[in-house]
């Protein structure tokens, strides 16, 4: 083979073998299925799923080491050698049938996200469900306003400035976000929520409606839980207690608050806000109603 065919031909392989690596490591992450990388296999061959040795494939599935490999190849009657592309049918229906049974049945990934009007406490119900059901992944937005005393970035916010919040949505990294108030904005970091959800696990968002539109259009398997002050003055109440804002901030928090209420509606769950740890509960139960 001449010396220029040899480097093209070896630089085709460093490439295929990145391919098969890549595809591999989607299985180990839960990216991609078994069973999705096998049906690719069988539809094409000669493509780079049909390239991958039987042996790495299994490898590549969580919780199968060199131990299970060797006793599962003897009971499908499969020689190590063998790529997925190269099966005999009765093999690949062998193999097909076992990645079917052991497939994992796995909880469905659930998305909740939980809004409702302003100074209803969604934030405290979030800060108990991180701390009493750390299964669940809380979000942790990023924002342009400054921290009150006490919060943590990282913790509460990611705190960024202006540039960096424009720098977030160019670069489509927030899955929502919105101008809260008139003021400030918030959104959603869309990476964390991905990981969350391609690992099983339940994600929470705390978000204003606007955000919890925005997520409903972008992904319409989310639930959507409304949490509602036991009443408007005790939804009153709890804004001028929080001390927080001035009173122009103030009344323009109860405006937004008036005009929120009136959204419960569209919601697929509304939970009264009596008791934070029992509200807190109630929303951890829809999300497993929903997980099973
Ligand atoms: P605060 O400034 O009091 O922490 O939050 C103000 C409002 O912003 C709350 O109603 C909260 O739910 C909302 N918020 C917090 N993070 C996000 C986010 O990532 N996206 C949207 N749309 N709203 C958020």
């Amino acid at each position: 083979m001449p010396e220029v065919d040899r480097a093209a031909a070896s630089r085709e392989a460093v490439r295929k073998r990145r391919a098969r690596a890549t595809v591999k490591a989607s299985i180990a992450s839960g990216a991609r299925t078994a069973l999705d990388v096998l049906d690719t296999a069988t539809r094409e061959p000669a493509g780079i799923e049909g390239s991958i040795r039987v042996t790495e494939y299994l490898l590549s599935i969580p919780s199968i080491g060199v131990t299970k490999l060797n006793r599962i190849l003897e009971a499908l009657e499969i020689s190590p050698v063998k790529r997925l592309g190269g099966l005999g049918r009765l093999q690949r229906d062998r193999l097909r049938e076992f990645i079917v049974e052991r497939q994992p049945k796995r909880r469905r990934s659930r998305l909740v996200v939980l809004a409702g009007p302003t100074a209803v406490g969604k934030g405290t119900v979030a800060a108990y469900i991180r701390d009493h059901f750390p299964e669940v992944h809380l979000s942790v937005s990023a924002t342009t306003r400054h921290p009150r005393p006490g919060e943590v970035e990282g913790v509460n916010y990611y705190f960024v400035s202006d540039e960096g919040f424009d720098r977030l949505i160019d670069q489509n990294e927030l899955l929502e976000h919105a101008t809260v108030h008139n003021a400030f904005r918030y959104g959603t970091p869309r990476a964390p929520i991905d990981r969350a959800l391609a690992a099983g696990d339940s994600a929470l968002l705390e978000i204003d409606i606007q955000g919890a539109r925005q997520v409903r259009a972008a992904m319409p398997e989310a639930t959507l839980v409304f949490l509602l002050p036991p009443s408007w003055d005790e939804l009153v109440r709890r804004l001028v207690g929080r001390g927080t804002e001035d009173e122009e901030e103030r009344e323009r928090r109860l405006r937004t608050a008036k005009v929120e209420l009136a959204a419960a509606d569209e919601f697929d769950y509304r939970v009264v806000n009596d008791d934070v740890a029992r509200a807190a509960q109630e929303v951890v139960d829809l999300m497993k109603i929903h997980g099973e």
